[in-house]
């Protein structure tokens, strides 16, 4: 199944995309991760990327699909994937949407981390201090909670709109719990 871990910007995604991935033996498709693979390899995508996301806007629509559709190409990806970081616009679900239908797939699940703006605010300077992400300092965060209000909230409305299936998660709670509801949302039995 292609699930999307949808949720602003330290709402906890890329720690439970990881988490749900391994437990349900299906990859996890990083797209934040695949840019920083890139920038720190200084491909010419990293290159052109490495800017952009150090500001807190978004990498063109048309880059971040053209990297999504080899992605889904791979062997790996024909069980399913675990999407995180995408789609992160209308235009970008509306291209996963085609980029689907034309090989007879589909979205079949939304899993929305809904998370208190101050508490994410919280985390993500938090992580600042622990592992120095280039993007993770006040001024990008603030850019990217804009962004995210913008440009990437009324994602899930698209989804809303097409009748696909939608789970809200709270991602408040501690990170077993969260992942403990995901799990239950997808039938999965947790790791023991
Ligand atoms: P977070 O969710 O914590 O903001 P990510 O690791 O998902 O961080 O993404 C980091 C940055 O990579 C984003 O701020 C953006 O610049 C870029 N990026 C990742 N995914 C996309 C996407 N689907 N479309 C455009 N830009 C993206």
């Amino acid at each position: 199944m292609i699930v999307i871990l949808f949720g602003a910007p330290g709402s906890g995604k890329g720690t439970q995309a990881q988490r749900v991935a391994v437990t349900t033996d299906t990859p996890h498709v990083s797209t934040g991760a695949i840019l920083r693979g890139e920038v720190a390899r200084g491909s010419e995508l990293g290159r052109e990327a490495k800017p952009i996301m150090e500001s807190g806007a978004l990498v063109p629509d048309e880059l971040m699909v053209r990297m999504i559709e080899s992605r889904l190409a791979e062997p790996d990806a024909e069980r399913g994937v675990i999407l995180d970081g995408f789609p992160r616009t209308v235009p970008q679900a509306e291209a996963l949407d085609r980029m689907l239908g034309r090989n007879q797939r589909e979205v079949g699940l939304v899993l929305y981390l809904e998370v208190d703006p101050e508490l994410i605010r919280e985390r993500v300077l938090r992580r600042a201090a622990i592992d120095g992400r280039s993007d993770d300092n006040p001024d990008a965060l603030a850019e990217r909670m804009r962004v995210y209000q913008r440009d990437t909230a009324p994602v899930v409305e698209y989804y809303e709109r097409a009748g696909t299936r939608i789970g809200r998660i709270d991602g408040s709670p501690p990170i077993d719990q969260v992942t403990e509801q995901i799990l239950a949302v997808l039938g999965a039995e947790p790791a023991r």
